[in-house]
C-alpha cells in the first residue's frame, strides 16, 4: 500500500495549500530548520486520526491551525488529505485509490471524510486497523521516539507487536462486543425489576 500524495492547507505551518507527491521507494524531505519538514509527518499522523495534540507537539486542538506571521492573517481552518494506492486490497475498501481527510475549524467542530464521504473518526480506525498504519502504531517515528519505544513499560510495548501481528482489530471488536453485552444485561436487569413490579 503506497502513500500516493499528502496535501495540507491550513495545517501548522502551510498558510499556502501543500500538496507532496511520493513515488515508490524512499522520500526524503530536506530543508532548514524550523521549515516544516516534522510538521509534514504531523499532518499524516493528525489526518490518520491521532486525538492527542501532545503528539503532534502541541497543547491545544487550535494548534494545529495556522496561527498567522507578520505577514499572513491567521486561518479558520486546517484541512489534510492523504491518499493511498489501494490496488493492492491492503485497505479492506471497495477503491483502488482511498483519500483520508480530516478538518478542523478554531470553533472546534471537526469532520473526517473517506472518498469524500463523511464518516467517524472508529471507520477510520477500523479501516487501518492492523495495516500498520493504526491506531498506536509505529509507522510514523518521530525524533525522540525510538527512545520512549525502548522506555515503555513491556505491557505498552505489546501494543505495537498486537499492531504488527494483525489482531488489533479483534481486541477492539472484543471491546465493542462486551460493551454491548454489559448493556443488554443492565436492560434485562431493569426489565426483570419491572416485571416483578407489575406482578
Ligand atoms: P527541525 O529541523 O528543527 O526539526 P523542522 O523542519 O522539522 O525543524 P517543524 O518542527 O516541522 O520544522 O516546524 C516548526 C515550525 O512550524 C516553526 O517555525 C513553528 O513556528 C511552525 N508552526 C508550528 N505550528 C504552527 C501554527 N499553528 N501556525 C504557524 N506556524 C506553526
Amino acid at each position: 500500500m503506497l502513500l500516493k500524495r499528502l496535501e495540507a492547507y491550513g495545517f501548522k505551518s502551510f498558510a499556502d495549500k501543500l500538496e507532496v507527491e511520493f513515488d515508490e521507494g524512499i522520500t526524503a524531505i530536506v530543508g532548514p530548520n524550523g521549515s516544516g519538514k516534522s510538521n509534514i509527518t504531523d499532518a499524516i499522523r493528525w489526518v490518520l486520526g491521532e486525538q492527542n495534540v501532545r503528539n503532534l507537539r502541541g497543547n491545544k486542538a487550535e494548534d494545529i491551525i495556522f496561527t498567522g506571521s507578520s505577514t499572513r492573517r491567521p486561518l479558520g481552518a486546517a484541512e489534510v488529505s492523504v491518499t493511498f494506492d489501494n490496488s493492492d486490497g491492503k485497505l479492506p475498501i471497495d477503491f483502488q485509490e482511498v483519500m483520508i481527510t480530516r478538518r478542523i475549524f478554531r470553533s472546534g467542530e471537526s469532520e473526517f471524510l473517506i472518498n469524500k464521504t463523511k464518516c467517524r473518526l472508529k471507520d477510520i480506525y477500523n479501516l487501518f486497523a492492523d495495516t500498520g498504519l493504526g491506531k498506536n502504531s509505529i509507522s510514523v517515528i518521530s525524533q525522540n521516539k525510538v527512545d520512549e519505544v525502548l522506555n515503555t513499560k513491556p505491557e505498552e510495548r505489546r501494543y505495537f507487536f498486537e499492531e504488527c501481528a494483525g489482531i488489533t482489530k479483534y481486541r477492539e471488536r472484543k471491546r465493542e462486543a462486551v460493551r454491548k453485552l454489559d448493556n443488554t444485561q443492565a436492560n434485562v436487569v431493569r426489565l426483570n425489576d419491572i416485571v416483578s413490579e407489575i406482578e
